[in-house]
């Protein structure tokens, strides 16, 4: 690995090169840097190579950080308790892992409150591996008509994590399959759900996951290294 300036510039261009494979826009597909377990002054180091878009998976991390990093957009990428949303609702631009009713009216709660309308998406569990969080594919159409009556609440589209041990073959299926899940709730036409954002590939997989449409990646270990 190399330092983390270096990292970003090869991940930045292989995001480009994936997204002109693909016939798409590299603009259309955001990086987001994933931050879980590195400390303030690293993340800092890729804040100042350009990184807007920050990404945790745990509340109480997300919250440690927050008031060291300036001018980023943060976004809660992993599982979500509904007694949290009250720490993050000031915080986050977007939430990836919307996963029950429950919890989107809570998040619609506490927006409201706080005069916001918060961002999310559905994250669905396409491969159906059990020990993962997410909606499956037959709930999605229902979950969108029940919170397209919350006011506060604005659906962008839709997540997805692939299982680490699968083929690249597999993973880039569960990628399409994400893609055209999006294109089928799209196409219901449900009042205030829009369907603009994928949210799928990890360091592993991120150019499969561009190939399939992903518009926003979300990359830890290639940008910051191993965890330890
Ligand atoms: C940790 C994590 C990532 C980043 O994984 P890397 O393999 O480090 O790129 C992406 N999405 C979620 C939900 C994560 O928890």
């Amino acid at each position: 690995m190399g330092t983390v300036k270096e990292n970003l510039i090869s991940i930045n261009e292989r995001i480009s090169e994936a997204a002109l494979a693909a016939g798409r826009k590299p603009s259309d597909v955001k990086l987001i840097a994933v931050t879980k377990t590195v400390t303030a002054d690293r993340i800092s180091e890729a804040v100042a190579c350009g990184v807007h878009e920050l990404g945790e998976n745990r509340v109480q991390e997300l919250c440690g950080k927050y008031d060291d990093i300036e001018n980023v957009n943060w976004h809660l990428i992993g599982h979500l308790q509904t007694n949290k949303v009250k720490y993050i609702i000031d915080k986050v631009s977007l939430i990836h892992s919307v996963d029950s009713l429950a919890l989107a009216s809570e998040i619609n709660r506490r927006a409201e409150k706080i005069g916001k309308t918060q961002d999310i998406l559905i994250e669905v569990n396409i491969s159906g591996e059990e020990s993962k969080f997410g909606i499956t594919a037959d709930e999605c159409v229902p979950l969108c008509e029940s919170i397209s009556e919350m006011k506060n609440v604005r659906v962008k589209g839709l997540m997805t994590i692939a299982p680490l041990a699968e083929t690249r073959e597999n993973t880039e299926r569960i990628f399409e399959r994400l893609r055209l899940l999006s294109r089928n709730v799209d196409e219901r036409k449900i009042d205030g759900i829009e369907m603009s954002e994928l949210s799928m590939g990890m360091s592993g997989d991120f150019e499969l996951a561009i190939a399939q449409g992903a518009t926003y990646v979300r990359v830890g270990r290639g940008i910051f290294g191993a965890r330890s």
